[in-house]
């Protein structure tokens, strides 16, 4: 894909910042939210839900059109851009006669390729940036294609937003961080920019700082929070808002992870990345020699007709393997993870050759 970037993280040297209220409600929640937030210098778009996907039709269902007059007001008066979500191609039309031209497809919606395809067909060749945050029950692949169907119609300004996944465990977040997806968004797209929603992954305030920091440190380009005037007040999302005041304590607080591409660290990091190398190639060596024992034990118990799973010498392992993690100060979850992996390919491994030489 060629695309052309929304914003230059390389010239703000920090983070791309997306903040503002969940919902628009009225002129002055908005202007003063805008006001506020650009007094503290640090923000470089104001984000406002004008139609709002809500799980009951009781709730706040959004202001709807009769909003975007004031964020054509932001946008001349104060010279603030703003982002809206859109859900269907009729709130694209509608959006466009007020001037907007960043829009973000929820995550209710990314998780529907039908009507992704009809947004990406409505905005076909507009000169408009697009976010796309992740389907709300995270089907990575269906996220990935989603960029291809806006950039098949001529849209080259395009970002992805991570807000977690919806989960029914219980649950300190309200959505489930899942690291990994955020790191595979980055090694799939590398020239997309990700911008980290921490305010619906968080569903709560008090998270937001913790789970901001350590997306920074997995080098996201950008950060959109749910900000507003009055939080308390907010008619929806209210437990996860910050007043403005919290926002700027939130940026204050957080440490911003230099460039790593011009910077002499790369030279530094290289030496450890060779001991790290030799680490790995020892453990690969490790599971194949592993391997090669597993396969001399299937001989073994075929001849003698023995059963692969040896439960108790299985648990005396697990129980072992817990207590040499514990003492190394390693976690014993993580190890006894790696192990249960290994331990199941030995299982197949086995189960082939018992099985397949019959
Ligand atoms: C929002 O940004 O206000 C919103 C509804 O988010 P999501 O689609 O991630 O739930
Ligand atoms: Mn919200």
């Amino acid at each position: 894909m060629n695309l052309t970037p929304i914003f230059d993280k390389d010239k703000l040297k920090r983070p791309f910042l997306i903040a503002g209220p969940c919902s628009a409600e009225s002129h002055q929640q908005v202007l003063q939210t805008a006001q506020e937030l650009l007094a503290t210098k640090q923000i470089d778009l104001f984000r406002c839900g004008i139609w709002k996907p809500r799980s009951s039709p009781n709730s706040f269902e959004g202001i709807g059109e009769s909003g975007l007059p004031w964020l054509k007001e932001i946008k001349e008066q104060l010279h603030l851009d703003s982002c809206i979500e859109i859900g269907k191609p009729e709130h694209l039309e509608i959006a466009l006669k007020y001037d907007i031209t960043h829009f973000w497809i929820g995550a209710r919606t990314s998780v529907n390729p039908f009507m992704v395809e009809e947004i990406a067909k409505s905005a076909k060749n507009l000169d408009i940036s697009i976010f796309i945050k992740n389907p709300i029950a995270i089907d990575i692949k269906l996220w990935y294609g989603h960029f291809e169907r806006f950039y098949k119609y001529g849209i080259s300004r395009l970002a992805a937003i991570y807000r977690g996944g919806s989960t029914d465990i219980p649950h300190t977040y309200r959505n489930d961080p899942s690291w990994l997806h955020l790191i595979d968004f980055k090694q799939h797209y590398k020239d997309i920019p990700i911008i980290f929603d921490p305010s619906h992954i968080a569903g709560n305030r008090h998270l937001i700082q913790a789970l901001t920091q350590k997306a920074l440190l997995l080098d996201v380009d950008g950060l959109m929070i749910e900000t507003h005037c009055n939080p308390e007040m907010a008619l929806s999302d209210k437990e996860q808002q910050l007043p403005v005041s919290g926002y700027q304590h939130l940026l204050q607080t957080l440490t911003f992870p230099q460039s790593t591409k011009h910077s002499v660290a790369q030279n530094d990091l290289a030496n450890y990345r060779l001991s790290i190398d030799e680490i790995d190639d020892a453990l690969i060596a490790l599971i194949g020699k592993r391997t090669e024992l597993s396969k001399m034990i299937a001989a073994y118990k075929k001849e003698h007709n023995l059963p692969i799973l040896q439960v108790d010498r299985w648990q005396q392992v697990l129980n072992e393997t817990k207590s040499k993690s514990i003492q190394l100060g390693i976690d014993p979850d993580l190890v006894i993870e790696i192990f249960q992996k290994i331990h199941q390919y030995s299982i197949d491994v086995q189960e082939k050759i018992i099985v397949e030489n019959d």
